[in-house]
């Protein structure tokens, strides 16, 4: 256990301070200069870094090198290659080229591609991405990479969201130039990733098939104890859990990742974890690697990491806030600022971020949609599938004036009569928190929180990104042309707020009056990832994406085609997993149970002829009839299952698989856990609830 964090932190890094030490100045400073403005590389500098790269990565003790790429899979994919190079006379040296640095050849065929393989190549191939620093783990020097066909399509998260930044900033700057702004050539958007997860006993994992095979519980009887007393939230950490902590703590500095916050969850055995936030690209990169090193830990600790959205039910599930702003030079615009001129510019930004989540619920839904999440959202846990934006009482004072066009008022401040032109500064209590809002304005940022713990975090940027450059650009078109530019201003940012005020909301979102209210207001309700998969490809949304160049219409098709399909896949493992569990283990198990109670009961009368055997004969009848039903539901899944996949489109499959299939996934989990409750802890073949989330 270490306790020098300044001098280990980073040091498994290929860093901005490793390249200005062992490359040439003009070296470092051309890669720089690439990173910053979002430039190609110049080839030329290409070898000179490949070889300090591996020369310090050997000293790190890296015999290989991967290019770690992000495909469709919802994965990080790795193909490890030695350094190792023959120069003859039985002897090596190790090597690595500019060549090798910058591009990968990989097989695309095994990785999904929604169609695009038949079209095209089945070559893919992997181009370094500088942003983002490599790093060596466990022997490889892993360099961050994009993932194209080799006509150039995207067959990865990071390309589109690399192409998002682009968007953002090109339309951002446009809007810089028009305050007077001539300098700032680049805006970045910062992201800051919470991650919760769950944590459990590796032998008792090792017992459930539907954790290995489905990541989350497809059974279980509620525990005696849940997490109704709110005593694990922010609890004291047990002596296992602090270890694990301390012990990926230092793994994750060790790797450059500024961990920064851990906690105890709200549901039992449940964790989180916050770095402190980077720009887009590092921190949705960093995260991947959060999780990786959480996994691994654990492995170090006999325990087991969960990351699916929803390990057990009736307990919280696990989520991913994903804290966002955008920033210029350092300077955060999505700050109130303390002069009038600035604060038309955060007023703008606010217009902005306003009018693009409103325009594109739809996105939004979609880019946090996959069967793990649907256990969350709309559940009374997480935010509801409507999206909504809470601003808080003192912003929404400020845009109610813009709105009505009347006095700004605000509790802590006398009457002033200000138009926009002149809103006074307001400062935002951070403790003014909204915590059942989808996507909550907090301070000096935004909150999206529908993410799920166990996706990679490029989509919701995407469509972050992409729907704010879109509200930039149609805000640039009007104010380019204006001739005042006040009071065109003035005018946008009052017409922006007005047409959208419908998307904000600052009451509790969990409520049932606002899913009537949010009806009322026209406001979408996309209620299972199947219904907003269907969205992604709406015109609309082509056009957006395709007009920003962020994704190409055949690209969009492709992904839409992924997530019906894995969707379907993941389903399907699920319905196949309960009947294998079902058939194999717990029902042998009850009817083994069933038969010694019956056998004692006859033992008992036997000896006493007039022997009370009530409970016996209860608990005989009882499961004989569970165990019946849940055999007859059994078959009946299997139907259900056959016909999902005997669809001929994965849109089919998928539509059945959420229609049919789920619900009678549902009705067979109900009769099981209502076996479990009344079988003896021996005879019941799997850890129960309480074993899980209490004994670790
Ligand atoms: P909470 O649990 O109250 O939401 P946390 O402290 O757990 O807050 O997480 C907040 C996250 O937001 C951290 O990762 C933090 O680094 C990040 N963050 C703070 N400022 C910004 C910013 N300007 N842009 C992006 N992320 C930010
Ligand atoms: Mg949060």
């Amino acid at each position: 256990m270490t306790h020098n964090v300044p001098e280990i932190y980073g040091c498994m890094v290929f860093n901005d301070e490793v390249m200005q030490q062992r490359l040439p100045d003009e070296v470092f400073k051309s890669l720089k200069k690439s990173v910053e403005q979002g430039k190609e590389i110049d080839a030329s500098i290409a070898d000179t870094v490949a070889a300090a790269m591996k020369d310090w990565a050997i000293e790190k003790g890296a015999t290989h090198y991967t290019h770690w790429f992000q495909p469709l899979t919802g994965v990080t994919a790795e193909k490890h290659e030695s350094f190792l190079e023959p120069v003859g006379g039985g002897k090596v040296m190790m090597e690595f080229s500019g060549k090798a640095l910058i591009k990968g050849e990989a097989d695309a065929s095994s990785f999904p591609s929604g169609g695009l393989r038949a079209t095209f190549e089945a070559r893919g191939y992997t181009a370094w991405d500088p942003a983002s620093y490599a790093y060596v783990k466990d022997g490889t020097l892993f360099i961050p990479t994009a993932f194209c066909s080799y006509t150039g399509e995207a067959l990865d998260t990071k390309t589109p969201l690399l192409r998002s930044l682009d968007a953002l900033s090109h339309e951002g700057v446009r809007i810089l130039r028009l305050f007077g702004d001539n300098d700032t050539q680049r805006l970045e958007t910062t992201v800051g990733i919470e991650q919760e997860y769950f944590l459990i006993d590796k032998a008792m994992y090792d017992q459930r098939k539907d954790l290995i095979y489905a990541g989350r519980t497809l059974f279980g009887a509620p525990a005696p104890k849940g997490q109704e007393l709110d005593d694990h939230y922010y609890g004291e950490l047990k002596t296992r859990v602090h270890d694990y902590m301390a012990d990926l703590d230092e793994e994750l500095w060790r790797m450059g990742v500024p961990a920064k916050t851990k906690h105890n969850e709200g549901a039992p055995a449940q964790h989180e974890l916050a770095p402190v936030f980077d720009t887009t690209n590092m921190a949705i990169d960093q995260n991947l690697l959060i999780m990786t090193c959480m996994k691994k830990v654990a492995e170090r600790h006999g325990l087991v990491c969960l990351l699916h959205e929803k390990p057990y039910a009736g307990v919280a599930g696990s989520g991913k806030h994903n804290n966002w702003s955008i920033g210029a030079a350092g300077k955060n615009l999505l700050k109130p600022g303390k002069t009038p001129a600035d604060n038309k510019k955060f007023l703008l930004m606010l217009a902005a971020v306003v009018k693009a989540v409103d325009d594109y619920q739809d996105l939004l839904r979609l880019s946090t949609s996959h069967p793990g999440n649907d256990h969350r959202l709309g559940g009374n846990e997480a935010p509801p599938a409507v999206i909504s934006m809470f601003i808080g009482d003192d912003l929404q004072a400020v845009v109610d004036s813009i709105v009505g066009g009347t006095n700004y008022k605000s509790a802590a401040r006398s009457k002033m009569n200000l138009g926009i032109a002149s809103v006074p500064t307001f400062t935002k209590d951070t403790t003014d928190r909204n915590r059942t809002s989808p996507f909550a304005f907090t301070g000096n940022k935004f909150e999206f929180r529908m993410p799920g713990s166990s996706q990679n975090m490029a989509m919701p940027n995407i469509v972050i990104n992409t729907a704010v450059a879109e509200s930039f650009r149609q805000f640039a078109d009007v104010l380019e042309k204006a001739e005042d530019f006040d009071a065109a201003l003035e005018k946008l940012i009052k017409d922006t707020l007005c047409e959208h005020s419908r998307i904000i909301f600052n009451g509790n979102a969990y409520s049932d009056e606002w899913k009537a209210e949010a009806a009322r207001r026209g406001l979408l309700n996309l209620k299972t990832s199947v219904d907003a998969f269907k969205s992604f490809s709406a015109e609309k949304n082509v056009k957006l994406f395709s007009s920003h160049g962020v994704m190409s219409e055949t690209e969009i098709r492709s992904r839409v085609e992924i997530l019906f399909e894995n969707y379907a896949k993941l389903i399907n493992i699920e319905a196949q997993t309960m009947i294998e569990m079902v058939m194999r283990d717990i029902l042998p198990a009850v009817n083994a149970y069933t038969a010694d109670v019956a056998r004692g009961a006859a033992a008992k009368l036997a000896v006493v002829p007039m022997a009370d055997v009530s409970m016996e004969n209860d608990l005989v009848e009882t499961l004989s009839r569970l165990v019946g039903e849940a055999f007859a539901t059994v078959k009946e899944l299997k139907d259900a299952d056959a016909c999902a996949m005997a669809g001929a489109t994965s849109e089919e499959k998928a539509t059945v698989f959420a229609g049919r299939v789920i619900p009678v996934m549902e009705v067979l989990r109900r009769k099981i856990d209502a076996m479990e409750v009344l079988t003896a802890d021996d005879y019941w073949p799997l850890p129960n609830y309480g074993d899980m989330m209490f004994r670790i």
